[in-house]
């Protein structure tokens, strides 16, 4: 409960400090104990002397499923088991009592869970003294020589130090000396130990660069914080043996300066590391005694030993502390011995202890909070409360945080098993402390008389003593004086004594003695004067001295002053300097994070560029092999056709020569009719009616086929269909025709737009032309269709009409096929519809269907040139290519025209009437050309499916 803040004075602004910017982080120690003698499992290795290592004990691990957990954690300096007590004093405390010395505020804590050695550090045991006696002993080894008398410094009861004269500091004294008369019992005393039982005098050290032209005064204070109330450890009550009075708990006061300090707590003076260790004692016991009435766990309370040391500077002349309250300089050390860290339930506390347990560690957690809100204000720039109210041992440190001093801790670990979990909680605070800064404490200004004052007073005293004890040696045994000196000189007077009224001799010895005594004493004050006056003009000398060394001192300090200035830009020039550098680390930072992001971004995107080079370079290797595959199939084409071509001009040439041979016959038989004619009348007939037999003969037979063309033979209606029926190829040997037909060579020819057989049913031999015969009826009423695939046509013998079968598709076997008709495709009402049973159709070609299937066919419409409407069937076989496509190799075409039988009757019969004359010749011709170019589709022909409309041809006998 903070009481103080309803009374206290309004705010005032803090003293002018001089300004400091330096920090430095809490210096954090560790310190291990060894394993006690029942302990067995040791938790805790010292790695080096700044690191410790924790491993979880045998029993925790099998807990945690066999997991194996090694933690580190490094504090400025580690002290193993071996170490002692006077190295821990050195490298903790001393520093802490140098600045003490030195007017610096120090604060030192030990932490850790009960039993790991806080009070062994602190306090120690006889032999073994810890870091509060060597404190102690230190501090006056250092000052002792210098000490100001008792009660010269005299709290004031804010906080603050005044400076009595020499005077009202006897009076003090005595009034103290009468109030204590009783003196101290001797039997308590052999209890207790003394401090020559801690230390031994070889351990004694000694602070450097004391300033000994200072008074110093050393005071005390011993409280404890239990359940967070404050108790005086130190305070005199008098001790009601029937009913003893419950202590009475302190509050927490800010001074003027807004340091926190106890209020009424008594500060005791110490002259001595004895008395000052004898007061510790005496509140050690007193905490002892309470806790043992108030059965309270002396664990559970913080103890805190404060240490103040008041200096002030002498006079002028060295001789007497300067009573200037302002020049009084007080500086304190707080040692401070925290209750243990343990969790409530590790101690088993119950009912009313629970509470105070939870007390405690209510207080460490604050402890715990405000370290850490004060690192996060530290480190992220926030400006967050920091809690120090929320505790008494908080608060009562307040300063040091957010004030100047230096703070150490020293964590005190035990290596049990026992205390693993507890341990590790306490490294991890331990740990973050270490990341708290405070700031330095700044050097105290230099007070303006000159250095030195207290030697030179010393040795003028001295001087002094020196000279009037060779005046005169000692009278009586007594300390020789200046008038014992003096009276001495004089010549001794004779006796007084005046035997009667005659007595003529008495009297005038007297006067004549008293004149000689009268006589050396003017030579005396003669001689003093002049002594006087060389003294006063020494001292002259000396204050002209002092005076031109003083205006030396001012000037110097004047420069000093500068100096300072220069030094305060300078170090806020570093300090902006500092900001910059810690903000550019931050911008580099920044950069090197957005640089990695760039940098990965840039490895990925390498990546992909490669892997989409190395897919382009397989594409082109790819299109390479296909190009050269395609050249292939180009100059296989090629090499085909050429072979085509040859083929063609042969048997034009052969054709040629026949008809030149058949034009030879009939020209010879016409000279040997003519000149059978001449000379024979009758004979030679024979040979001509036979030859006349043919022509005859072939207008006589029957017209296989009704023709559109031939109209004179027609009894059809011009609007009659037409079917021209395939026939088998047949080898002839007239027939100069290609061997087999290749499917390239049809549809080049059907791109031409004529049919092969139609150009060259006419130019065949009057004896190859074959007619096709007994066409049913039904068919024949059909409207006209023209077949035209461009197969030539062996003439076949006049036989037996053929009959018209349909062929079985080679298709209706295992092969798959795609038929794909575009949707603009027109319905056509004939029954030469390609029939592909099994057969996926599609509108449009698609990999799906491509994939199942490996042959294809689509059926193309288009309008020739003539009006016809022209359908093919464009067949193609379904590869796989490498890249797992599908692709289409065309391999046959069949074309189905719808035309107009009308005009093509008409043009037709215009082409008749040749101006040959030879119509009928035409006309059959023109038969026999239709019936060559009808489709075949032969059973077994890989050509697949076709248009169902073929009939068996009629076979040539061999
Ligand atoms: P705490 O104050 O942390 O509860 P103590 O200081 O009372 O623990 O130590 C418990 C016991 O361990 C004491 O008997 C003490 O003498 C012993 N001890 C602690 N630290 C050390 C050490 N570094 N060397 C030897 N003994 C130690
Ligand atoms: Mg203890």
């Amino acid at each position: 409960m903070i009481r103080q803040a309803k009374g206290k004075t309004p705010r005032r602004p803090p003293p002018k400090k001089p300004s400091n910017n330096q920090k430095d982080p809490v210096g954090v120690y560790c310190r291990a104990r060894p394993l006690g003698e029942e302990d067995e499992e040791c938790c805790i290795e010292v790695i080096s002397n700044t690191t410790i290592q924790l491993h979880a004990p045998d029993g925790l691990k099998a807990n945690r499923n066999g997991e194996f957990k090694e933690t580190q954690y490094s504090f400025k300096k580690v002290f193993g088991i071996k170490t002692t007590q006077m190295e821990l004093f050195e490298d903790v405390a001393k520093p802490l009592v140098e600045d003490l010395i030195h007017c610096k505020n120090g604060l030192l804590f030990t932490y850790g869970v009960t039993g790991s050695g806080k009070t062994y550090t602190m306090t120690g045991s006889p032999g073994q003294g810890g870091l509060l006696p060597r404190s102690l002993d230190m501090i006056f080894n250092s000052i002792s020589p210098y000490q100001a008398k008792r009660y010269v410094f005299k709290p004031d009861d804010k906080n603050g130090m005044e400076v009595q004269n020499q005077v009202d500091a006897l009076l003090d004294r005595q009034k103290r000396e009468s109030q204590t008369s009783v003196p101290k019992t001797p039997t308590t005393r052999r209890f207790d130990p003394e401090f020559a039982d801690m230390i031994s005098p070889e351990e004694a050290c000694k602070a450097s660069g004391v300033d000994e032209d200072s008074s110093y005064s050393v005071f005390v204070s011993y409280i404890e914080i239990y359940n967070n109330y404050i108790y005086d450890l130190l305070e005199e009550t008098p001790f009601d043996p029937i009913k003893p009075k419950p202590p009475q708990s302190k509050i927490l006061r800010e001074d003027q300066n807004h340091n926190m300090y106890v209020a009424g707590c008594t500060e005791v003076e110490v002259k001595s590391t004895e008395e000052a260790f004898e007061v510790f004692w005496r509140g050690q016991k007193k905490r002892r005694i309470a806790n043992t009435q108030l059965n309270r766990e002396s664990s559970r309370s913080h103890s805190v030993f404060i240490i103040k040391l008041a200096q002030a500077p002498l006079d002028a002349d060295g001789d007497n502390v300067l009573q200037d309250k302002s020049q009084v300089n007080v500086s304190q050390l707080c040692l401070v011995d925290l209750a243990g860290s343990e969790r409530t339930s590790r101690t088993r506390a119950e009912g009313s202890r629970l509470r105070e347990a939870g007390n405690i560690n209510q207080s460490l957690m604050t402890l715990r909070t405000c370290i850490e809100v004060l690192r996060e204000n530290q480190m992220c720039g926030t400006n967050k409360m920091v809690p120090y109210r929320d505790s008494k041992v908080t608060h009562l440190f307040k300063n040091y945080f957010d004030g100047e001093g230096k703070v150490r801790m020293v964590v005190c670990v035990n290596p049990k098993a026992d205390d693993y979990e507890e341990t590790l909680l306490v490294m991890r605070f331990a740990e973050m402390t270490q990341e708290v800064e405070v700031a330095r404490p700044v050097d105290r200004p230099i007070c303006g008389f000159a250095a030195g004052r207290r030697q030179r007073n010393q040795a003028f005293k001295e001087e002094l003593t020196r000279r009037l004890e060779d005046r005169g040696g000692p009278v009586d045994g007594d300390s020789p004086t200046v008038l014992n000196q003096l009276l001495q000189s004089f010549p001794p007077l004779p006796p007084c004594e005046i035997s009667g009224p005659n007595d003529n001799v008495t009297l005038p010895r007297l006067i004549e003695a008293l004149e000689k005594r009268h006589k050396v004493r003017q030579m005396m004050v003669e001689e003093y004067n002049k002594t006087a006056n060389m003294l006063k003009s020494v001292l002259q000398e000396q204050d002209s001295n002092l005076l031109s060394k003083e205006n030396f001192i001012q000037e110097q300090r004047g420069r000093l002053g500068e100096k300072d200035k220069m030094i305060q830009n300078q170090k806020n020039e570093i300090d902006r300097l500092e900001k910059k550098s810690k903000m550019l680390e931050y911008k580099i930072d920044i950069l090197q994070k957005t640089t990695n992001i760039y940098e990965e971004d840039k490895r990925s995107l390498q990546q992909e560029l490669e892997s989409r080079e190395q897919r382009l370079q397989r594409e082109m290797s790819e299109k390479r092999r296909m190009e050269s595959r395609m050249q292939g199939i180009v100059t296989d084409a090629k090499l085909k056709w050429e072979k085509e071509c040859e083929r063609r001009v042969n048997a034009k040439q052969l054709e040629m020569q026949n008809k030149l041979w058949v034009k030879d016959e009939k020209l010879k038989q016409l000279k040997a009719i003519v000149t059978e004619g001449k000379t024979e009348n009758q004979q030679p007939k024979r040979p001509s009616r036979e030859k006349d037999k043919v022509p005859a003969k072939r207008s006589a037979s029957p017209s296989p086929v009704p023709s559109p063309y031939n109209g004179s033979q027609s009894s059809l209606s011009s609007l009659e269909p037409i079917y021209y029926f395939s026939q088998t190829i047949r080898p002839d040997p007239h027939f100069p025709r290609p061997g087999s037909v290749s499917v390239a060579s049809c549809i080049s020819e059907w791109e031409q737009g004529v049919p092969y057989s139609r150009r060259q049913g006419s130019q065949s031999p009057p004896d190859s032309r074959k007619r096709a015969q007994g066409l049913p009826d039904s068919l024949r009423r059909r409207r006209g269709r023209c077949w035209a695939r461009e197969v030539p046509v062996q003439p076949a013998e006049t036989g037996p009409p053929v009959r018209p079968l349909h062929r079985r598709s080679h298709s209706a076997g295992g092969e798959r096929w795609v038929d794909h008709k575009p949707t603009t495709n027109v319905d056509l009402d004939t029954v030469l519809q390609p029939n592909i049973p099994n057969a996926i159709k599609v509108n449009a070609p698609n990999e799906k269907a491509l994939s199942k299937c490996d042959k294809y066919v689509l059926t193309h419409q288009e309008v020739a040139s003539d009006g016809e409407i022209q359908t093919k069937l464009i067949k193609g076989e379904v590869f796989k290519t490498r890249g797992g496509g599908q692709a289409v190799q065309f391999t046959d075409i069949e074309t189905l025209k719808q035309e107009n039988p009308l005009a093509a009757s008409r043009k037709r019969r215009s082409s008749e009437t040749g101006p040959d004359g030879e119509p009928m010749e035409g006309n059959w011709t023109d038969v026999e050309t239709r019936c060559s170019v009808a489709l075949e589709m032969r059973a077994g022909s890989n050509l697949g499916p076709g248009y169902q409309h073929h009939g068996y041809p009629k076979r040539r006998k061999p």
